[in-house]
């Protein structure tokens, strides 16, 4: 299943995560996931986001924004662990509806019902900690 799929070191933590919706979206079409940051001058306005390639078999890769950043006190925090999650199912949900659907829509809060036995079984109690990295 996740042979040929890269997850960046730093985020191997969420292979149970995507695992999870293996059901749900053809993960044999998803190449990598990855984290970046973006410098710290810099708002950070966008979450995540997938990147679609014709070629190949494995077709997408998500990118997920690791960190938060706040430009007036120059500080970074890890972004917390319900929005970096709920990205990953509205990424993961692309590779079925490209378009932004009901049906998109519906697909990603299927996955996020998946993330939300991960949580409990891993012993994630509480959402609103930040990520580890
Ligand atoms: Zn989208």
């Amino acid at each position: 299943m996740l042979d040929g799929m890269k997850i960046q070191k730093r985020i191997k933590w969420l292979k149970p995560y995507i695992l999870s919706a293996k059901n749900l979206v053809d993960l044999t079409k998803l190449k990598s996931v990855t984290g970046y940051t973006v410098p710290i001058y810099k708002e950070t306005n966008q979450q995540a986001s997938i990147i679609y390639n014709i070629y190949g078999k494995r077709r997408y890769d998500i990118k997920l924004n690791l960190k938060i950043n706040y430009c007036l006190s120059k500080k970074q925090t890890n972004v917390g662990i319900a929005s970096f999650l709920d990205s990953l199912a509205h990424e993961l949900s692309h590779i079925e509806h490209i378009e932004h659907t009901p049906e998109h829509f519906a697909l990603q809060a299927k996955i996020l019902l998946r993330f939300a036995r991960v949580l409990k079984k891993t012993g994630v109690n509480f959402t609103d900690k930040r990520i580890k990295l």
